[in-house]
């Protein structure tokens, strides 16, 4: 499931939204708009895809305030909906080398579907998760998951032995400290696991505003392989394995990941119609459909005669220890 539509339940404010003059990584002044991305999941607004000259860092701009940023957030997030229990015939999910006695911590584990595929005898499970809805299902299924901010949960130092954030560091408002804190938290010999979209891929590149994954003002950041690898060496994290992955995986999953992409195009030129004025306006949403039809067919010709690089992959995904 992708998404659904409703509003009902979202309270935001727009007048809250806060507009940043400076890089939130860096600090410079430097910083220019890329181009613009619409909301049209939630607060049907539009935000800009900035990037910082100093660092490279691209950031949505403006963005929620943190406090508020769960009403941005829709009620039919997939990583919300209630979790089936792992069948005990089902195989187990894919597992990249947790042993049975390990501390295993997911960072925005939303109803707890990934821990509740980790259950063994011996192992320890934690979640954290900022919406109360998702809280209170994963919790229905027995896991102990803190309502909040990986900050405010306090563990212990020297506590995971695997601490995964899968697509959640793109979310967080202060990525450095979110990885200060992993590192605090994992065991000298621990290991953190993420994946994030790639803010260099093919489909960034082609459809820009448009580009699903930015999904503002959700995400926050939008990471490149080097700002990455910068900010991770910084948080004094070792980079063990660093590799694209393609999305969708595989031909099966593509009709439905078109489909969604082909929805995103028909809203954003609605709005783009709606609230913008454009010589011939008509042929906007017949330029935008020939736009993404062209860019689909070559990012399928490229991907399929194994043309296209691994860095212009739908995502980064990383495997980090702690540098001595
Ligand atoms: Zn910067």
């Amino acid at each position: 499931m992708l998404w659904v539509e409703d509003r009902r339940e979202n309270d935001f404010a727009l007048s809250a939204l806060v507009q940043l003059q400076k890089c939130p990584l860096c600090g410079s002044g430097d910083i220019r708009t890329l181009y613009p991305s619409y909301d049209f999941r939630v607060s049907r607004a539009w935000f800009d895809i900035c990037s910082c000259r100093s660092c490279g860092y691209v950031f949505t701009n403006p963005r929620p305030p943190e406090e508020d940023a769960a009403a941005f957030y829709h009620t039919g997030y997939y990583a919300y909906q209630p979790q089936k229990p792992v069948s005990p015939v089902a195989p187990p999910a894919p597992e990249r080398g947790a042993g049975p006695g390990e501390r295993i911590l997911d960072i925005g584990c939303g109803s707890g579907g990934w821990l509740l595929g980790q259950r063994r005898p011996g192992r320890e499970l934690y979640g954290v998760e900022i919406s109360a809805q998702a809280v209170e299902a994963a919790r229905g299924q027995g896991l102990d998951v803190r309502l909040g901010t990986l900050e405010a949960a306090r563990f212990p130092d020297g506590f995971f032995d695997l601490v995964r954030l899968n697509h959640v560091l793109e979310h967080v408002y202060d990525p450095r400290r979110t990885l200060l804190e992993i590192r605090r938290i994992l065991k000298d010999d621990g290991r953190c696991e993420f994946e994030i979209p790639n803010f260099q891929s093919f489909e960034s590149a082609r459809y820009k505003g448009a580009w699903n994954a930015l999904d503002v003002p959700r995400h926050i950041s939008h990471f490149t392989a080097p700002v990455l690898e910068r900010l991770i060496r910084e948080c004094g994290l070792r980079l063990r394995a660093m590799h694209f992955v393609w999305f969708p995986a595989g031909i099966a999953q593509a009709a439905g990941y078109l489909r969604h992409e082909f929805t995103t195009w028909r809203r954003l030129c609605l709005e783009m119609r709606a609230n913008r004025s454009f010589p011939g306006r008509a042929f906007v949403p017949v330029a935008a459909g020939g736009r993404l039809a062209a860019g689909f067919a070559v990012y399928w010709w490229r991907r399929l005669t194994g043309k296209a690089k691994p860095p212009e992959r739908h995502a980064i995904a990383v495997t980090l220890g702690k540098s001595s």
